[in-house]
């Protein structure tokens, strides 16, 4: 491909609003793209408008999985050029998307095509996975995995915009609600009531106490983290509260992971649960395990020998707080797992005015590349 076509490719997928909705029109536009090219691909529905997209190339049991999502988050007020048209400006690229990660999925889908093209001898199969809705809960990703596309995968790069880091592993997400039941009354008679805000108070001093001092940490993640994010309770000020509740998040650790952090909440919220009257109940809204894999293993190694040549001495491996789609691919993979997140972008993501570097954008296409032909020598 030319190099006005890998733009146009670009443009395209960045002018169709994906703001958590709308995958397909994206999975549809790639499916015929990789059909005119020859290669076979599949959009899977997931529900209305949102659709997966699975394309493969290469014949062999030994498989690559190249992923992106497709979807954005909200474009937001304040941009100096249209969110949904392709800007390009003293050789940066501007565009809801353009960073998280419109880029990195196109390149993979272009490093696709061109491998197809030049009849590169691969050892097995490179596949696509294009995914839906990262951004909120991974729902593409789950079915996919539940789906079965990622069991007979032997190694997954993710295009997540870490460049020039290689991404190997991320703490996990805990989400839950504390509800707690009172009786409503007049506050002129609390005796007629029982005042729901009192033991959920107590909860959270509790949480605070035991979650902040876990003393979990990670030499690459950092610290265990916790904290109370929203909290409501009473209906007005001279009444007795009848309900209260508290959304906490969790980001987990290996060491001190979901099941943990889940098992230490009852057992907090069984003890308050027995003075009398007190109503504690516990709801989960997310549960994400982190993300552990091989630190030295082959994709690793692979990636980062080939982007030093673009990058030098700042590929560097790590991880991250923050929760993406490896977290479904990955559920039921050993620890010692062949998975690099790496991508185009830069620190512009879920911003306005996000952009890629145009060249960093060419030079992932090339880096996939080489990646699938290394990796299946
Ligand atoms: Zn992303």
């Amino acid at each position: 491909m030319d190099e006005s076509e890998k733009m146009n490719v670009l443009s395209k997928l960045i002018s169709i609003n994906t703001v958590n909705d709308n995958e397909k029109d994206i999975a549809d536009y790639l499916q015929k793209l990789f059909a005119d090219h020859g290669i076979f691909s599949e959009v899977l529905p997931v529900k209305g408008n949102r659709a997966n997209l699975v394309a493969e190339i290469g014949d062999g049991d030994k498989i690559l999985a190249l992923s992106g999502h497709m979807d954005t988050v909200m474009a937001g007020e304040g941009w100096d050029y249209d969110p949904f048209k392709l800007t390009e400006k003293d050789g940066e690229l501007y565009g809801r998307g353009t960073t998280d990660m419109k880029a990195g999925l196109t390149a993979m889908v272009i490093a696709m095509i061109e491998l197809k093209e030049n009849g590169t001898p691969l050892n097995g199969k490179v596949r696509l996975l294009a995914t839906v809705g990262e951004e909120v809960g991974e729902m593409g990703a789950k079915k996919l995995t539940d789906d079965g596309y990622m069991q007979d995968v032997d190694a997954l790069v993710i295009g997540e915009p870490t460049a020039p880091y290689l991404g190997y592993t991320h703490m996990g997400s805990l989400d839950i609600r504390v509800n707690s039941k009172g009786v409503a009354a007049h506050s002129s008679m609390p005796d007629q009531g029982f005042n729901a805000i009192d033991p959920l108070v107590e909860f959270i001093h509790e949480a605070n106490d035991k979650f902040r001092n876990t003393g979990a940490s990670d030499p690459v993640l950092g610290h265990f983290i916790f904290n109370v994010t929203t909290i409501k309770g009473g209906t007005q000020v001279n009444a007795i509260p009848g309900s209260a509740s508290a959304e906490m998040n969790f980001r987990t650790l290996d060491s001190y992971n979901n099941d943990k952090v889940l098992a230490d909440v009852h057992t907090i919220i069984d003890q308050l649960n027995k003075a009398d009257g007190v109503d504690l109940s516990i709801e989960i809204m997310m549960n994400l395990n982190g993300v552990v894999s091989g630190k030295d293993s082959t994709i690793i190694d692979i990636t980062q020998n080939i982007e030093k040549e673009y990058f030098g001495d700042k590929v560097q491996k790590g991880g991250g707080a923050g929760t993406i789609d490896a977290a479904r691919f990955m559920v039921g993979k050993p620890k010692d797992y062949n998975l690099v997140i790496s991508g185009p972008g830069n620190q512009t993501m879920h911003k306005v005015n996000e952009s890629v570097p145009k060249s960093l954008y060419l030079d992932f296409i090339d880096i996939y590349k080489k990646i699938a032909e290394q990796y299946l020598k």
